[in-house]
């Protein structure tokens, strides 16, 4: 075929595929043109999962008529108007395409007045075609209708998903943008019925309300930090660990007020729980971060939902280090009801009895006892255990866990979890008191290790040296070990840095390295299950346990304890 220029029906049908993937992205392209107007309401109406109909309606400063027939135009748009204000944008929109680009592949009207004009404009486009404008009697504000989206592109409908799988992903568009505009009165109605609305009076807990449902909201945490130095700031709220999630998609971000998509951003989050959560489970959070807007590229994606930042690892540290401060502030000691501790060996035996004692699921399968509208489950909080009141130890069961009495319910404590936490915590506080405690081997050992051993040990020298190993290449793959952690019994120091560099490679996807091999070589030290304990060993463990800053969980991030309240007692034998 000979090469030549498409005709302009057709490559604003192409560029168009690149904004407005699906009905979610005209409602977000409509909903940031409202915010960026200043609105303080905005409502969004969708049909059949917008396919059929989406309106946006707000109260904004609305468009000047002589220019509505421009906003439709390529590229026409007055967010800004040169190259050096586009190193700092601060508006959502700055592209001039959403507008056309939406004209392009359905039929809309819009109807648009300026707060002092007595009079408005309406203009309808087919298919980006004028069909007809004139003056309108509105209120003040704009409003936009779109019909018939992708009525031209047969192919790209087809690709759409049910009208209630399109419909969710825009209730969670609307919900998100609710929460970093607490000012903003936000509603949507769904096929002629409210489904969301946030009240717009600026407190910030309120729209979390509206998207998690009263409960879960209520285990939030807010979140507020600032890196001194950058001035770049977080803010938002963080899920307590109870209320994990089996997937990443519970993370929602916003730089500058822009609903981003980032890894990195969820890594600074999953960072801050190191220890808290289980493996394969992650946390729910809702942040902003606040930041120059020169020191973050928003025309880097052509969605505009990924951005790049300047200082990567500052906003990185920022975010982690926000969340965690109040994380720890705030650590709930895991329940029997709680889903997190079910999928875990240790809660297996208590909760398969009280199946088969009561003939019910009962709190074994957890069903959630709550379900918000976004379907996040929620769990009862028990009460922390109490510091400085001495436990009652009851006994060791299976050789694996110690039973214990408390002040509000009994404890089942793990072994060889509650160890390492301890140990984990002493090693850590060695290394940053620069006191490492080594043992010197009476003579030098040598260690054969794999390639990928190797690396691990390699990639993991500081962290490793810093925690009590010392070791020197001795050729071929060979290391020569002279010293190891103090907490390591010496009777086989070269399987201890073995069993260290094989936990340290299976863990260390996603933590920082220090914390790895600390847990690592806590792991490696801990008490193993099957082990008798004496009381007096056992008291003092929970002791120690106690003592630590965060006792509810391992390093890795299990439980080290599931706490059975009186008050669940009682329930469970009917006495209230
Ligand atoms: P952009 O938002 O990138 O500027 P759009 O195509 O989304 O581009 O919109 C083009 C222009 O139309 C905007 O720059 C703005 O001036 C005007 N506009 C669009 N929607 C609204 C609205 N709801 N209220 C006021 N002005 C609007
Ligand atoms: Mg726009």
């Amino acid at each position: 075929m000979q090469i030549k220029v498409l005709s302009p029906e057709l490559s604003s049908k192409i560029a168009a595929g690149e904004v407005i993937e699906r009905p979610v992205s005209v409602v977000k392209e409509l909903v940031e043109n409202s915010i960026d107007a200043g609105s303080s309401q905005i409502m969004v109406e969708i049909k059949a999962g917008g396919v059929e109909q989406i309106k946006v309606r707000d109260d904004g400063h609305g468009i000047p008529f002589e220019e509505v027939s421009t906003a439709f135009q390529r590229h026409a748009t007055s967010k800004i108007d040169n190259s050096a204000q586009l190193d700092s944008i601060a508006t959502l929109g700055f592209r001039g395409e959403a507008l056309p680009s939406i004209a392009a592949v359905s039929n809309v009207v819009m109807t648009t007045r300026q707060p002092l004009d007595l009079q408005g404009f309406r203009m309808e486009l087919h298919w980006g075609k004028e069909e007809s404008s004139g003056l309108w009697g509105g209120s003040s504000g704009t409003g936009m209708e779109v019909t018939d989206l992708f009525g031209n592109l047969p192919a790209r409908r087809k690709f759409l998903r049910s009208p209630s799988a399109e419909t969710s992903r825009i209730q969670e568009l609307v919900s998100r943008y609710a929460l970093v505009f607490p000012r903003i009165r936000f509603q949507l109605l769904v096929d002629g019925k409210i489904t969301f609305s946030s009240p717009g009076n600026g407190l910030p807990r309120e729209p979390l309300l509206a998207v998690y449902g009263r409960q879960a909201a209520a285990a939030m945490l807010e979140i507020h930090g600032e890196d001194a130095e950058t001035g770049y700031q977080v803010d938002g709220f963080s899920g307590s660990p109870s209320l994990a999630r089996a997937n990443r998609t519970y993370m929602t971000f916003f730089v500058n007020r822009r609903w981003v998509q980032s890894r990195m951003l969820s890594f600074a989050v999953e960072e801050a729980y190191t220890g808290l959560l289980q493996v394969k489970r992650y946390p729910i959070a809702v942040l902003n971060i606040s930041i120059p807007y020169e020191d973050v590229d928003v025309n880097y994606h052509p969605s505009k939902r990924e951005v790049r930042f300047r200082e990567e690892s500052r906003v990185f540290s920022t975010v982690q280090r926000a969340v965690r401060a109040v994380l720890i502030a705030d650590s709930p000691v895991p329940n029997l009801s709680s889903p997190s501790t079910l999928n875990h060996d240790t809660s297996v035996a208590l909760s398969s009895f009280t199946r088969s004692a009561f003939g019910r699921a009962g709190t074994e399968n957890s069903t959630p006892l709550y379900q918000s509208p976004l379907g996040v489950e929620s769990t009862e909080l028990s009460a922390p255990v109490e510091p400085g009141q001495p436990l009652k130890i009851i006994g060791q069961v299976k050789l694996t866990y110690i039973l214990a009495e408390g002040p509000s319910g009994m404890l089942l404590v793990d072994q060889h979890a509650a160890h390492e936490r301890v140990l984990f915590d002493r090693i850590v506080k060695r290394n940053s008191e620069k006191q490492v405690r080594s043992q010197q081997l009476l003579g030098p050992v040598s260690v054969d290790l794999s390639s990928s051993q190797g690396a691990t040990l390699e990639s993991n020298r500081g962290a490793l040296e810093a925690y009590g190993f010392q070791f020197e290449p001795f050729g071929d793959g060979s290391y020569l070990l002279r010293a190891v952690p103090a907490i390591f019994d010496e009777s086989d120091p070269g399987k201890s840095l073995l069993d260290v560099l094989d936990m340290t490679a299976f863990e260390g996807l996603l933590r920082q390295k220090e914390d790895v091999t600390a847990a690592s070589i806590a792991c490696h030290g801990a008490i193993r299950a099957g082990k008798p304990l004496t009381k007096p060993e056992m008291e003092a463990l929970l002791q120690q346990l106690e003592s630590t800053p965060n006792p509810h969980t391992c390093p890795h991030g299990r439980p080290t304890m599931i706490h059975f309240s009186f008050n669940q007692m009682e329930r469970e034998f009917g006495r209230r």
